[in-house]
């Protein structure tokens, strides 16, 4: 493949700055860099995958004193709100780095004591507008009405002795730079954002900050009156992380750098950054190490979330409460919402409703009801189907054919990281499945014993779909990536490289998997949206319905074999009930009516195709029907014997 030369990765989140805690933005950025870590090892790369957190500044020097604690002890707090969101999110990162370790400020120490021994750092005055919400100074040309374009706070005029880096020399090197590699800076647009910066005269950097105002911080080796500018301290992470030049982690990863960004931080790592490494003799690129990438360390830029415009819930009012949203839908939604969502460079709305229906519509009908009606039909007919001789047809190869066109449109993508790309082409394969299984009508086929051979050949081409989506789903929904791998009794570990339609793979170790995504009800608060309402039935008033509305419930005679109550609720029993041969457990608001030992052996009748739910921890897979009148509750029951599984209509 030719985006992956030799398969060595090695790609960066920012390190985020503590004085916030975790929010939408940093989660974004994270979950982006884990889907391409985990797509690349997925491919057989070795991937290195570094985050951290970045702890020096005034910022945080007064919040701590605001907190009335020491700077490192805010800085342990903070940072270990990042790590412990990034776990709970399932973030596979290799390394997380923070400022405040010492095998980062040695390095640190050691490149600025190399700058300064080749004098590109000098000893100088300047005078300037200078915003300590951003700590770092404003030309005149960046000033709006005389405020931070950031902040919108007036600009304070300092002057100050300070050490400076000589990054006006690079201006030249920098523009040719960027319009000879084009690849350094993508989408395209924001490398052009950057030669415009450099179309202005390129101010040489003040790398310092007098003890006298700001002591927490690097000190820097060659002037103790003074520490690190945190913005110089905060880049050096993509290198110290990896030990120091000569390191065989440096050797090995440093070539191969990648940096995923947001756009408000393009300038330090577009300018400054390659400026640094230049003066400090780590750039390599093609010109001076062939291992290294064309173009180097290059920069992956994406936008902005915007919230607002939710219906669901108008509390979502902030980023920190956008992540929380991981909590009430899953890793896995959330995940699939913002990589399905945003175009990756560009801006995009966040809002909960936009979530749920992403999360009704793709995860568990698309996908959900793929994976529950494949499992099921291969669970319920494979017994019967062997022996048979599988009969191929055309339907079942151009499902094979798609594996590998699904494969190489997911690969183009990843290697632009266009996310959403990806993610259509997958979900293209899951429509073209889902169709496959509505024309093959395989419940027809287990009916009719002259088509055992057929059904046969569907069943292995369903197991073989459902075998390539639990491995091309990994990086994107891994939870339920990982549960249709066990379903299907995959244990191999997941790889692009991974044959998924071996004829011999044992339909025996397949299990029924339901429920993977549980559709959200948006009823209730549709109904108090406003404009759909008007279409929703009148309330206390009974629609009426047409026959094929009635023939989608699917009502089936089943026989209780056994009953319990569900913990910690009054009204709950927990039924295991048998359909024919399958076995389910469903959730009954019964508990008050019944004993759950005089249910045992009793036939009931329940709808078969609704929805999983969970209940009080528990999944019902179905519903009992009863009738009921004021306090009297009655199952229906048959007033002749008919076998579990059938039809009632
Ligand atoms: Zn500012």
């Amino acid at each position: 493949m030719s985006s992956r030369s030799d398969g060595v990765f090695y790609l960066t989140t920012p390190i985020y700055y503590i004085n916030a805690p975790p929010h939408l933005g940093h989660a974004y950025t994270t979950i982006v860099a884990d889907a391409m870590a985990r797509y690349r090892r997925l491919g057989g790369d070795d991937v290195h995958f570094l985050t951290g957190t970045d702890e020096h500044g005034d910022k945080i020097a007064q919040a701590a004193q605001k907190a009335g604690v020491a700077p490192q002890v805010l800085a342990d707090r903070n940072s270990k709100a990042f790590r412990d969101e990034w776990d709970a999110l399932g973030i596979t990162y290799d390394d997380f780095i923070r400022t405040t370790e010492p095998r980062h400020a040695k390095v640190v120490q050691a490149i600025l004591q190399a700058l300064f021994d080749k004098d590109e750092i000098y000893f100088g005055k300047y005078g300037g507008q200078y915003c300590y919400g951003c700590e770092r100074f404003y030309t005149e040309k960046e000033i709006v009405d005389g405020k931070c374009p950031d902040h919108q706070t007036p600009l304070v005029y300092i002057e100050e002795e300070n050490y400076f880096f000589r990054m006006s020399a690079y201006q030249d090197w920098l523009r040719r730079y960027l319009e000879d590699h084009p690849e350094v800076v993508q989408p395209d647009r924001f490398r052009n954002e950057l030669l415009g910066f450099l179309r202005e005269p390129l101010q040489d950097l003040s790398i310092s900050r007098p003890k006298s105002r700001l002591q927490w911080g690097i000190p820097l080796p060659f002037d103790d009156r003074f520490v690190t500018y945190v913005w110089f301290d905060a880049l050096l992470n993509y290198v110290s992380a990896l030990g120091d030049p000569g390191d065989p982690r440096f050797e090995r990863y440093w070539p191969r750098v990648q940096h995923l960004i947001g756009k408000d931080i393009l300038k330090p790592h577009g300018i400054y950054w390659p400026c640094m490494l230049k003066a400090a003799g780590l750039l390599r690129d093609e010109a001076t190490d062939p291992a290294a990438l064309p173009g180097f360390a290059r920069l992956r830029v994406h936008g902005y979330w915007t919230l607002g415009g939710g219906k669901i819930s108008k509390s979502v009012g902030n980023v920190v409460e956008a992540l929380a949203l991981t909590r009430k839908y899953g890793n896995d939604a959330f995940r699939y919402f913002i990589l399905r969502e945003m175009p990756f460079g560009q801006d995009a709305n966040f809002s909960e409703e936009a979530l749920v229906e992403r999360l009704n519509a793709d995860l568990a009908n698309d996908l959900g009801n793929l994976v529950s009606r494949a499992t099921t039909m291969i669970v319920n007919f494979s017994a019967q189907t062997a022996g048979a001789a599988p009969t191929s047809e055309a339907a079942d190869d151009a499902i094979r054919t798609l594996v590998g066109e699904a494969g190489r449109a997911v690969e183009a993508a990843m290697a632009e990281f266009a996310f959403q790309r990806a993610l259509v082409e997958i979900w293209s394969f899951i429509g073209a499945v889902n169709r496959y299984v509505d024309a093959a009508r395989p419940w027809a086929l287990a009916k009719d014993l002259a088509q055992q051979g057929r059904l046969a050949a569907v069943l292995a081409t369903l197991g073989a779909a459902l075998r390539y989506l639990g491995i091309v789903l990994e990086p994107f929904v891994p939870d339920a990536a990982a549960r249709i791998r066990a379903a299907v009794g995959d244990a191999r570990p997941p790889a692009l490289g991974n044959t998924v339609a071996e004829p011999g793979a044992d339909p025996r170790a397949v299990q029924r998997l339901s429920g993977l995504f549980p559709r959200v009800d948006t009823k209730a608060s549709a109904a108090a949206a406003g404009p759909s309402a008007a279409a929703a039935p009148v309330e206390g008033a009974t629609a009426r319905i047409t026959i094929d509305d009635f023939k989608r419930v699917d009502l089936r005679v089943a026989e209780i074999v056994a009953a319990e109550p569900v913990p910690k609720s009054k009204k709950l029993l927990k039924l295991t009930i048998r359909l024919g041969e399958e076995s389910r457990t469903l959730v009954a608001g019964i508990a008050e009516h019944y004993r759950p030992d005089a249910l045992v052996g009793r036939k009931v009748v329940v709808v078969a195709n609704l929805e999983p739910a969970t209940l009080m921890g528990v999944t019902s897979n179905g519903m009992v029907l009863a009738g009921s009148a004021g306090e009297t509750l009655a199952l229906l029951a048959l007033d002749r014997d008919l076998p579990s599984g059938a039809k009632v209509r």
